[in-house]
């Protein structure tokens, strides 16, 4: 740290703190010139040089870097246990980065169930760049059956989206690495504050920041967290070459936000809970994905991988009276907000087998467990109490009207 003296502020967290104080300084110092608390927003695209070559300070065009940026990847950095973080334009730009700086020919083994663009980009986009994508549904049994000469990254996501399944890091990166292949956590679901994929033997952690990092539904952002000074060479390269980067206002933004993930991300999994506990207790329900309850399949490594085995703020379960139930549900909730998206301050609902997820053949979308009753819950930071009450009234109208329903459509005969 004391050879570079403009990067560290006068109030610089070290590595000894804990997360409250990370996200509240890392990446904060104050602004030399005016003392002000809070860094301004850097909107010049260009910084002036002294002499050929001599730019004042360490900057010299805002694509390349910029003092809003280089903040928020500090505190990220921090908060994830790395050395390095880059920030991009979006979570799906952050894929894109690290999939075109595989060479040609090269293979990549991904769990199935991952994020609907994800899936996407892996199937439509990876092509057309010659790097080829196999899918498992149980990549810590499998990996070795599935690794050729070619494979040089695996990608996972855990919790998975949406249902909630997790993944031993762990075991797959000893896998993975006995190979000299790269392992990529998604941790978007958890946040940083929940599961730090890096300590877990991880090689990458990328979040999309539009979700719990900023947490307030105003940006849409990426980050890929590492410690590798090699991969820092590379895809700082391929964040200036190719562009796809944040504004300094978003950077601006979102690293407000990062300022209280732990707040956010605490209150978000107390409120999940208690969710959780009130449709796994009602009648209505068939079966509900929450890491945090005792009931789910992975319960061991969500007490071996989260922080005190936290759940986070993402829940799904499986409604009674199929796809007609969950739509009714979600239009039947008042603090709910029918919407894509998570991760922020107020929680929403949907359904992915025809919103999120719409875009993944059913045969496919059912093999993973996305059933047309699936409903996929983001619980925000509203009061516990509230959100339960909201969820069992919607409950009760949805369930209750598609059983009428049906008999109407069937004459009475039963089921529709
Ligand atoms: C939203 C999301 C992404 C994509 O991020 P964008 O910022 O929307 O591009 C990737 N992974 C997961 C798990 C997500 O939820």
């Amino acid at each position: 740290m004391a050879d570079h003296p403009i990067d560290t502020p006068p109030r610089a967290p070290s590595p000894i703190h804990r997360f409250g104080t990370l996200a509240v300084h890392a990446g904060s110092p104050h602004d030399p010139t005016t003392g002000a608390v809070i860094e301004p927003i850097s909107l010049s695209t260009t910084f002036a040089q002294t002499a050929v070559g001599k730019p004042v300070g360490q900057y010299e065009y805002s694509r390349s870097s910029n003092p809003n940026r280089v903040n928020f990847e500090k505190a990220v950095a921090a908060l994830e246990h790395a050395k390095y973080a880059l920030a991009f334009a979006s979570g799906s730009a952050t894929t894109a980065i690290i999939l075109q700086s595989l060479a040609a020919g090269s293979h990549v083994v991904s769990v199935s169930d991952v994020y609907g663009g994800t899936h996407r980009y892996f199937t439509q986009v990876a092509k057309a760049h010659g790097v080829k994508v196999t899918f498992t549904p149980e990549i810590e049994v499998d990996i070795r059956d599935h690794i050729t000469p070619e494979t040089k990254l695996v990608w996972i996501e855990t919790p998975s989206n949406p249902t909630l399944r997790l993944v031993d890091i762990r075991a797959v990166a000893s896998q993975a690495h006995e190979h000299g292949i790269v392992v990529i956590v998604d941790n978007t679901f958890l946040s940083p504050y929940i599961q730090n994929p890096l300590d877990h033997g991880a090689d990458i952690v990328v979040h999309s920041v539009t979700k719990y990092i900023n947490g307030h539904s105003d940006v849409v952002m990426g980050v890929a967290a590492f410690n590798s000074d090699v991969m820092k060479e590379r895809l700082s390269f391929l964040q200036n070459a190719i562009g796809a980067i944040p504004s300094a206002f978003d950077s601006w933004l979102a690293h407000r936000g990062l300022k209280t993930l732990h707040l956010r991300a605490r209150e978000a999994t107390t409120n999940a809970t208690a969710v959780a506990k009130a449709l796994e207790g009602s009648p209505h329900v068939i079966s509900v994905n929450y890491p945090g309850l005792g009931s789910h399949p992975h319960r061991a490594i969500a007490l071996k991988q989260h922080r005190n085995g936290m759940g986070g703020g993402m829940l799904s379960f499986r409604i009674k009276g199929g796809h007609a139930a969950a739509e009714r549900f979600c239009q039947t909730t008042s603090l709910f907000t029918l919407a894509e998206s998570l991760g922020g301050i107020e929680s929403l609902i949907e359904v992915p087998s025809s919103m999120t997820h719409a875009g993944i053949p059913k045969e496919q979308r059912e093999a993973v467990g996305v059933f047309d009753d699936l409903v996929r819950v983001s619980c925000g930071i509203e009061d516990a109490e509230d959100l339960k009450a909201d969820v069992l009234q919607a409950l009760e109208k949805a369930v209750v009207a598609s059983k009428i329903t049906n008999k109407f459509a069937t004459n009475g005969n039963g089921h529709a």
